[in-house]
């Protein structure tokens, strides 16, 4: 079933630009219908609406809900430390990039 955007926020209590953004990243599933040149129609599978606030660790894998996944990288605190640890021990190249403009 598709919902629309207004809907889909108001479900996972967030702005529906957020929801637009989501579909957009692909964390929802849905479609984004161009309806005039500066108008757009937000429809959303509602079915995905329950893996909106998912995210993967990037240390193990784990799945786990934050609030504001678009941020969250890892299942815990220890994980981010041991993360940031190997990737600062294997010179990555993002790590570098975030201390340069610090
Ligand atoms: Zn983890």
């Amino acid at each position: 079933m598709l919902v629309s955007a207004r809907e889909a926020a108001k479900i996972l209590k967030v702005d529906p630009k957020t929801v637009k953004t989501w579909v957009k990243n692909g964390r929802l599933k849905g479609t984004i219908l161009r309806i005039m040149v500066e108008k757009t129609e937000v429809k959303v599978e509602s079915t995905s609406l329950v893996h909106a606030f998912e995210s993967k660790c990037l240390w193990c894998g784990k799945i786990f809900t934050s609030r504001h996944p678009g941020l969250a990288r890892y299942c815990c605190r220890k994980h981010k430390d041991l993360y940031l640890y190997r990737a600062k021990k294997n010179g990555d190249p993002t790590i570098r990039r975030f201390k340069k403009t610090r």
